[in-house]
């Protein structure tokens, strides 16, 4: 049996980026560049003026004089028509390109027009104590120059990086594709969200669970249906998921007599990479890799108590599809939290996953409280909880005021 850490990087080794194309701009949310994206001009372009007032020229060593000749006015988006020399000034609005000769801009809550004629101002009277060269202005280049990377490949884009792809004029940005995920919960146990069960039954939690858990790790994923445990229909329904990039199975991966996905997926020619790692809840997973010309499916047989496939998927197949979607940083650090209550003592040799609430007390240092949980069939306990807390095996009980590891979950 394998360790955690080697069966994420098993799973890593496996996973290049998927092909990348042009999205619309407001479509690109979420998604991973697949270019960097240079600035196309300066930025600013020119040198502009920050606030509204009166675009002066200051020059060293003069006493900078208290009425000035207006020349005119220049607002945002136009062209000034005047240079300014000492003594002059325009009316400049904030935005506006500065005019020629101008280097600094007085505010107009430190000025008073005087002299109107044809109702418009002829001079102005400064009323500041001081007018530094440069002031309320922004130089052309200031924030970047041209041809320079503003936001690199492999950067998942946020809000603010399509602004700055607009400010550039990246109307269509190259992105990699998300990975397209299909789901087959396997059980003739299971029946769909909106039966009945009849006794011995119950319903596929497992796939509205794994279909939107691989939705927020930014997968485009269908559930395909319930697949039964019975051999040729299995096999129907597996050859369909393989046409996807990713396929996520649940159940059928342990060691009942009616576990047949591991064998059913070597049919199929799937390779085998691991079965069975050293976690709780997890044990049974299955990994395994298809190629055909082309293109490659990395197949997930995750075990099909729902808390188990939900911790697999967390630590295993999140990743992968993050880096399938041309992420660089598929790493996750835990955080170091001090214990609220005692650890479960039942937690034994594997390594330990439990669900667990990250609490900011009055005092504001976050603790771990470790929930009730009823083990891997208990969903509703997991449903509480806003993450993981970590048990290495083989370390002695925790108890309260112990540091542990925790994963937050979204
Ligand atoms: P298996 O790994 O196939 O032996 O399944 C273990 C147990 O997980 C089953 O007995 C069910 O109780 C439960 N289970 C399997 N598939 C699902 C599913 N899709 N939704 C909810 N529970 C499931
Ligand atoms: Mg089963």
């Amino acid at each position: 049996m394998i360790s955690i850490a080697e069966a994420r990087q098993h799973v890593l080794d496996h996973c290049r980026c998927l092909p990348s194309s042009p999205v619309a701009l407001t479509e690109a949310l979420d998604r991973v560049l697949a270019v960097d994206v240079v600035a196309d001009r300066d930025i600013p372009a020119m040198t502009k003026a920050l606030m509204d007032g009166f675009a002066v020229r200051v020059e060293a060593m003069d006493r900078f004089p208290e009425q000035l000749q207006v020349l005119g006015q220049v607002a945002a988006g136009q062209l000034p028509s005047h240079d300014v020399g000492v003594g002059q000034a325009v009316r400049i609005m904030t935005g506006a390109m500065m005019p020629r000769g101008a280097n600094a801009v007085v505010p107009v809550e430190q000025t008073s027009g005087v002299g109107w004629a044809d109702e418009s101002m002829v001079r102005v009277t400064i009323e500041a104590t001081s007018v530094q060269a440069g002031q309320h202005t922004m130089k052309q280049a200031a924030i970047a120059a041209r041809g320079e990377v503003l936001v690199e490949a492999k950067t998942r884009l946020r809000p603010a990086a399509i602004a700055v792809l607009a400010e550039v004029g990246c109307a269509q940005p190259r992105v990699f594709a998300r990975p397209r995920v299909a789901v087959i919960p396997t059980g003739d146990e299971v029946v769909a969200v909106d039966q009945s069960p009849p006794p011995g039954k119950l319903r596929n939690s497992n796939g509205p669970m794994l279909l939107t858990q691989a939705r927020q790790a930014g997968g485009e994923a269908a559930e395909l249906g319930i697949g039964p445990d019975e051999r040729e229909s299995l096999r129907a329904i597996i050859s369909r998921g393989l046409q996807r990039d990713v396929l996520l199975l649940s159940g059928g991966v342990s060691a009942g007599a009616l576990d047949l996905v591991p064998e059913v997926l070597s049919e199929l020619g799937v390779a085998p990479i691991f079965h069975q790692v050293n976690i709780r809840p997890g044990k049974p997973l299955w990994f395994g890799v298809r190629e055909t010309g082309d293109q490659r499916t990395l197949v997930f047989g995750l075990p099909g108590n729902p808390v188990s496939s939900f911790v697999c998927f967390d630590r295993f197949v999140r990743p992968a599809l993050r880096a399938l979607s041309g992420e660089t940083t598929t790493s996750d650090c835990p955080e170091q939290l001090e214990l609220l209550n005692s650890a479960p003592s039942q937690v034994g040799g594997r390594d330990a996953f439990w669900p667990a609430n990250r609490i900011v007390p009055d005092d504001g240092v976050p603790v771990v409280e470790i929930l009730d949980w009823r083990g891997s069939a208990d969903l509703c306990t997991l449903s509480r909880a806003n993450g993981l807390a970590f048990f290495p095996a083989g370390e002695p009980l925790r108890e309260p005021g112990d540091r542990v590891e925790f994963y937050s979950m979204l």
